[in-house]
């Protein structure tokens, strides 16, 4: 083996909840993980200000402080936390091979890929200017909804996830006005009937968003047009949710796993497995349910369990042979 190619135990793709909980696991099981954190160390909460649902903070978190308790107590039990991108990975041998930043060589007994999933924004200008001051705009009903209580918000979306949310919305807000871009919904008959059945969702077809209006720190409105007439008009909100889908990020490993059609990769039921055997994914990056922090710190912990498991295994059935 050359001198630039690394061996490891147990090598964590992603820093969100997901990758630093496997982290903390496998690092107490003596697995001296290594932890690739990516472009976004510690993941998608590192975007939001307040944390309320997360078991443990009664009076909330923010999500870098969060995120950086949780590389602190990954460290705390010697897990690697490194800088670096996951370029290419090859899980066809035994033994399975990933390269970072398209150089180093990294040969891992196991892998656990917890590389979460991206929120897909309209991209509008002013859409993106009040998501990054967290001034009302949101892509994730159950983790901002409730600071929205009694308030008016608007939800753009026309699939089952988005009849979820706007659903959700309404047994919080005062009104939620929910825009669908075609004259009718995509999201399946059930669903659809159930918003169309709620008192408090208003539904407009046809409606696109044409600007997120707010006074500069906060949202207060939303201008949408009709996209069959042109015609434009202002909806009071403080809140404006995108519900338009998720891209899981997982592009590298589809010459290998068995993802479903949006790219998520698909696990044994009940366990973090994956199709190939020793590769083990928790969080969003197989998650198009939950998609909450403690789901994904919960298939953490289960990805480096049946890591170590796998591991164990492995070289019981080594030490057995050897000894025959
Ligand atoms: C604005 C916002 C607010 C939210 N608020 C809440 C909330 O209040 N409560 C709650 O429970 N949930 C909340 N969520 C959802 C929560 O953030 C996610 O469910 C959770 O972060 C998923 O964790 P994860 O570990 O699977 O992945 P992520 O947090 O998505 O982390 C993925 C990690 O993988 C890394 N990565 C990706 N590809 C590669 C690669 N090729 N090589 C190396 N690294 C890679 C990234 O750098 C990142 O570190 C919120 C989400 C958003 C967007």
């Amino acid at each position: 083996m050359s001198d630039t190619i690394e061996r490891v135990k147990c090598l964590i793709i992603g820093s969100g909840p997901a990758g630093y909980t496997a982290a903390i696991y496998a690092a107490r099981a003596n697995m001296s993980p290594v932890l690739y954190q990516g472009t976004q160390p510690g993941g998608q909460l590192t975007t939001t200000n307040e944390v309320e649902n997360f078991p443990g903070y009664p009076q909330g978190i923010t999500g870098p402080e969060m995120m950086m308790e949780l590389q602190a107590q990954a460290q705390r039990f010697e897990a690697d936390i490194r800088d670096g991108w996951i370029t290419k990975v090859d899980f066809s041998g035994d033994v399975h091979k990933v390269w970072v930043n398209d150089e180093k060589e990294i040969h891992c007994d196991t892998v656990i890929i917890s590389t979460g999933a991206s929120a897909k924004y309209l991209g509008l200008e002013s859409e993106q200017k009040y998501l990054k001051l967290g001034g009302g705009v949101s892509a994730c009903a159950v983790c901002d909804g409730f600071f929205y209580r009694n308030q008016e918000v608007v939800i753009v979306g026309a699939g089952d996830s988005a009849c979820e949310e706007a659903h959700y919305l309404s047994k919080l807000c005062k009104k939620v006005t929910m825009l669908v871009r075609r004259d009718e919904f995509r999201a399946s008959k059930i669903m659809a009937e159930r918003v169309a059945n709620t008192e408090n969702i208003e539904i407009l077809f046809n409606t696109e968003t044409d600007e997120v209006i707010g006074d500069g720190q906060v949202v207060t409105a939303v201008r949408v047009y009709n996209n069959k007439t042109n015609e434009k008009h202002e909806i009071p909100a403080t809140g404006f949710f995108v519900a338009i889908g998720h891209k899981p990020n997982t592009d590298i490993f589809k010459d290998y796993l068995d993802l479903d059609e949006t790219g998520y990769i698909i696990n044994k039921p009940g366990t973090a497995k994956t199709n190939v055997p020793g590769v083990f994914v928790s969080g969003d990056a197989a998650d198009h349910v939950y998609r909450q922090a403690i789901t994904a710190a919960g298939t953490g912990c289960m990805a480096a369990l049946d890591a170590e498991r796998y591991l164990a295994a492995k070289e019981a059935t080594v030490e057995a042979s050897a000894a025959v």
